[in-house]
């Protein structure tokens, strides 16, 4: 098995073999060439704005090209508790933007003619135990009266229509939600950015970030650059340069194996409709199929990628597969890799502005969506000067309770625990 990301074999991801120098001064510097940078690049440089984007490593390098591609509607934690903790008017918003953002991947997508499978192929929200089902019929009662979003419960005598598992309990559909190659969306990303006239330098990793004047003098491995002002966009990667933000942000290892190809026949059977499936755990298992491959995720380990959990992952998620679906039992499981997550203490996704550095961070595993929607709105409310007016910017950021996080995520390995003991017990 190979320890290397299968979606990188299907294109040809940006490399660093041809560096240009840095520009000495831009208008804006954005921090990390994922989705949110370059979809801030491309949005900042199409309004004629001088933008660079700044990727200590090659650009894509991140969780944007590792994900899973589902290009999710909603956000993570449920609607019921977003309207709990912020109001029905700003939870309406909330959900309004994560459908606006499987919208703009469509868009963006079609515009830039970029090559990368996205269809709303829907996705399916599977229960883990039979009790789990049992909210499902108030969960679709709840999102049509609150939202007006149509969702669909498939019952568990239905569920076989959905997906070749005998191992749920009942299910949710939500057509809306779309899915994607990830490696090939972001590489598609990046050429846009640049053909809308931004740069993009790899290997120039953000050392240090000061003001002076009006104006951010930036250190980067490559050299220093002035700009007017800088968005950050490094996700589950934020370092200590902006150790504000890295203090309220979680890295979260995932981890990804992809199966051989597999007949048209069996492929068919495992999801009949393509859907995007991820269950109903705590420790939630993800797996879509892609070019007959079945793609399958979970958070094996919570620690980041390194070749340790990487390799206890591969291992782990094969069990897990074959729990799901006995038929890939002799299957060979191809590659194996890992990426990180960004998860802030609250769940939610924040944008914003601190000490006039722009952010738009905390995605938790709904960043294909939303990253690439924010990275362009934040772009637009940098120029237009009303960040504070975004949705995502009407609640507090929160750090970790007693201030006792210093962004080494000690307690992981608890969390991990306390996570599996909730999924015993709920
Ligand atoms: C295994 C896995 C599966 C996932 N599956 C899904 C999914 O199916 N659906 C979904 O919606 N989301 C999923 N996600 C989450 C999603 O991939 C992310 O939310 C999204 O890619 C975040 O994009 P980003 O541009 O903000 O960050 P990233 O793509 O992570 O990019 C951040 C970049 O910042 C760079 N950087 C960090 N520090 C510096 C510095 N000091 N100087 C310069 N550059 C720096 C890093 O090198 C990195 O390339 C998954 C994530 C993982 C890891």
């Amino acid at each position: 098995m190979n320890q290397q990301i299968y979606w990188h074999t299907t294109v040809q991801m940006p490399d660093d073999s041809n560096l240009t120098p840095l520009p000495s001064t831009m208008d804006v510097a954005v921090i990390g060439g994922g989705f949110t940078g370059l979809s801030a690049a491309r949005t900042l440089a199409k309004r004629g704005v001088k933008v660079a984007v700044l990727e200590a490593n090659t650009i894509g390098w991140g969780a944007s090209s590792r994900n899973g591609g589902m290009t999710l509607t909603g956000l993570k934690p449920s609607m019921q508790t977003v309207i709990q903790r912020y109001g029905r008017d700003l939870a309406k918003q909330l959900f309004q933007v994560s459908l606006d953002s499987v919208d703009t991947v469509e868009r963006v997508v079609k515009e830039e003619n970029i090559d990368c499978g996205f269809a709303r192929y829907g996705h399916l929200y599977v229960a883990s135990k039979p009790h789990h089902f049992d909210g499902f019929n108030d969960e679709v009662g709840f999102m049509s009266k609150e939202f007006n979003h149509k969702v669909k419960v498939i019952p568990p005598n239905e569920l076989r229509g959905e997906i070749g598992s005998s191992n749920y309990h009942g299910g949710i559909v939500d057509e809306v939600s779309g899915g994607l190659n990830p490696a090939q969306y972001v590489t598609g990303l990046a050429h846009a950015a640049e053909k809308a006239g931004a740069t993009l330098h790899a290997q120039a990793r953000v050392n240090k970030l000061e003001r002076s004047g009006t104006r951010f003098v930036i250190q980067t491995t490559r050299g220093n650059i002035s700009a007017e002002k800088v968005l950050v966009g490094t996700s589950g990667y934020t370092g200590s340069v902006t150790k504000k933000l890295q203090r309220k942000i979680i890295p979260i290892g995932s981890f990804i194996i992809a199966t051989e190809k597999l007949s048209d026949d069996l492929a068919r059977e495992l999801s009949p409709k393509n859907r995007m499936i991820f269950d109903s755990m705590h420790y939630l298992n993800y797996f879509r199929l892609w070019d007959n491959r079945m793609i399958f995720g979970g958070r094996a380990a919570f620690f980041p990628e390194n070749e340790n959990t990487i390799r206890r992952s591969a291992e782990i998620l094969r069990c897990e597969m074959i729990r799901v679906y006995p038929q890939l039992k002799d299957v060979k499981v191809e590659y194996v890799w890992g990426g990180t997550l960004d998860f802030a203490f609250d769940m939610m996704t924040h944008v914003g502005e601190m000490d006039g550095i722009y952010y738009s961070l905390g995605y938790a595993g709904h960043g294909v969506a939303m990253a690439s929607h924010l990275g362009k709105t934040v772009a637009e409310a940098m120029l237009d000067g009303n960040i504070k007016d975004h949705p995502f910017a009407q609640f507090d950021f929160p750090g970790a309770p007693l201030g006792l996080y210093n962004g080494f995520p000690w307690f992981l390995p608890f969390a991990g625990a306390w996570q599996k003991i909730l999924d015993w017990v709920e």
